[in-house]
């Protein structure tokens, strides 16, 4: 129960690494509002959950005023914000020179870099007006410190959230507040399993195990993250990559 007490907002929190955060802030006592596009499939998540323990909100995290009312439904259900989980993404690339600004850049970046932005602004209002303290837990990738295939915008949106998260934890320090980003590898949700078998076992060779991570792997980390116990882990990012990115170093 490391997380007794803790009232946390989990953007995407229907589905894969979000879901997994989810049910695993729960085990461990939070009180958790599962926010994500889909409200419907967010509240099938709730009705899954102890009664009482959390709360399904509707959001879209792209947009500011959202996001916003997403931090207030929380503090209204349950009193108070210790944790922002900024998770939701989309994923999807293009060769670069085949772009259509409006198609292969823009809305990704709303999503995966103007939604972090977002959670960060609204939540450490949120810390600040209740006398500091708080805990921002960003979901970067691999992606987000290394050029990839297909991966232009992608790749900026996620190495937009590293800097996010360093420059909050500078910013936010004074009222008490953390920032960590973590960086996933190859983990086996919804993004990943579009592709074809053959594909996902080249994800899976990537890793040092050769195999996919499951979300409750990430999950498991990210509850540490959010518990006291990591008050010392601020402003940086931790590689939950079962070692992709050694691995990639390695054999370039
Ligand atoms: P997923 O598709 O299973 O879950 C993503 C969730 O985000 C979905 O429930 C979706 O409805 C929600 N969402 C999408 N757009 C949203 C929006 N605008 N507002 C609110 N919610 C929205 O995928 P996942 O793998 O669990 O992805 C979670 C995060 O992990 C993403 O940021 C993704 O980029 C990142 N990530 C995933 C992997 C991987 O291998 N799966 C690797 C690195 C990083």
């Amino acid at each position: 129960m490391r997380l007794e007490g803790k009232v946390a907002l989990i953007t995407g929190g229907a589905s894969g690494i979000g879901l997994a955060t989810v049910q695993k802030f729960v085990e461990e006592g939070a009180k958790v509002a599962v926010a994500d596009i889909n409200a419907a499939r967010a509240q099938e998540v709730v009705d899954t959950l102890p009664a009482g323990s959390a709360i399904a909100v509707g959001v879209n995290v792209a947009v500011f005023a959202e996001v916003e009312a997403a931090v207030a439904s929380t503090v209204e259900a349950f009193g108070k914000l210790d944790v922002i989980f900024n998770n939701a993404g989309i994923a999807g690339g293009k060769p670069l020179l085949e772009h259509d600004p409006a198609v292969d850049y823009e809305p990704l970046i709303r999503v995966d870099q103007d939604g972090v932005y977002y959670g960060i602004l609204a939540a450490g209002r949120q810390f600040r007006a209740q006398g500091g303290g708080g805990v921002i837990i960003s979901t970067s990738s691999i992606y987000g410190e290394q050029a990839a295939e297909l991966s232009f915008t992608y790749s900026a949106a996620k190495a937009a959230v590293i800097s996010f998260t360093r420059s909050a934890a500078y910013e936010l320090a004074e009222y008490g507040i953390r920032a960590v980003a973590i960086t996933p590898g190859r983990v086996g949700t919804a993004i990943i399993n579009q592709f074809s078998d053959d594909l996902k076992a080249t994800f899976a060779s990537e890793q040092l195990r050769n195999k996919m991570t499951e979300p409750i792997e990430i999950a498991n980390v990210v509850a540490f993250l959010a518990s006291d116990e990591a008050n010392v882990i601020n402003g940086t990012v931790v590689h939950v990559d079962d070692g992709y990115s050694v691995f990639k170093q390695r054999l370039d």
